[in-house]
This record gives C-alpha cells, sequence and structure tokens, in this order.
C-alpha cells in the first residue's frame, strides 16, 4: 500500500538523521566544545555557538516529557490513527524528541512514564522512529 501520510525531506543538515533512520539508528550531533547533545540539527551549537560536532548514536530510551493527544486529523492521512498521541521524548543521552507514542490507549499515557523506540519502515527509502510504552 502506498504510503499516506507527508514524507520526510532531507536536506544537507539533517540528512545523516534520516540515513540513520533507515538503518534503524538514533544518530543526534553532539558538541565537541560543550558537550550539548542537540536536535535539531544545526551547524552550530545552539549553547556555545561552536561548530566542532560530532554525530553520536543514542539507545532509543527514555521518558515522556509531554504530550498530546490528537482528536482531529490536519492531513487525511492520519485519519484513521485517531485519537493518537505525539509526545516529546526525554531521550536517555540525547535531546528532546518529538514524536508518536504507538501500540497504547491515550488514556493510559502519563508524564515520566519510560519508552522505547520502535521503527516504522514506511518507504524503502524512510523508516520513522516512534516510541512505545515499556510494560
Ligand atoms: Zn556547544
Amino acid at each position: 500500500m502506498v504510503y499516506q501520510k507527508p514524507l520526510p525531506k532531507p536536506n544537507a543538515d539533517d540528512r545523516f538523521f534520516w540515513e540513520g533512520c533507515k538503518e534503524h539508528k538514533l544518530l543526534f550531533q553532539k558538541c565537541l566544545d560543550c558537550g550539548l547533545v542537540r536536535w535539531p540539527p544545526s551547524i552550530i551549537c545552539p549553547n556555545c555557538h561552536s561548530n566542532a560536532t560530532e554525530v553520536i548514536e543514542v539507545a532509543g530510551r527514555g521518558k515522556i516529557y509531554t504530550y498530546a493527544v490528537y482528536h482531529q486529523a490536519y492531513h487525511p492521512g492520519f485519519e484513521k490513527d485517531l485519537p493518537y498521541v505525539t509526545a516529546v521524548i526525554e531521550l536517555d543521552g540525547g535531546p528532546h524528541f518529538l514524536s508518536n507514542l504507538i501500540d497504547c490507549e491515550p488514556d493510559e499515557v502519563k508524564c515520566d512514564m519510560p519508552v522505547e523506540i520502535v521503527w516504522e519502515d514506511i518507504t524503502k527509502e524512510f523508516s520513522l522512529p516512534k516510541f512505545k510504552l515499556v510494560r
């Protein structure tokens, strides 16, 4: 079946991230001067303005920092998912990262619950990092 939702549009800054996702690796930039692991990708560190950067892999575990339950689809591709949960994940060793919580009932979701990554292979080119509750 053809994927019905918008696809990522990689650019020069975030191409490494999407290529990592394709291999089921969660990659972020880490500042070599102050150590900040940042998201979204950027040429300079938003904390110290250094452009010295390495790319690190993060394990894909963390906890729910905050979340919202969507009851309305703002794109037709999301209608069959309603209601669905969008959450900011506080990643262990990583940045805060916006994604979806899947395989859960919206009523059971609470802040600070532990979560782990689930990869959704949506096309040959793209895999999306989503999260599920650690049960
Ligand atoms: Zn820095």
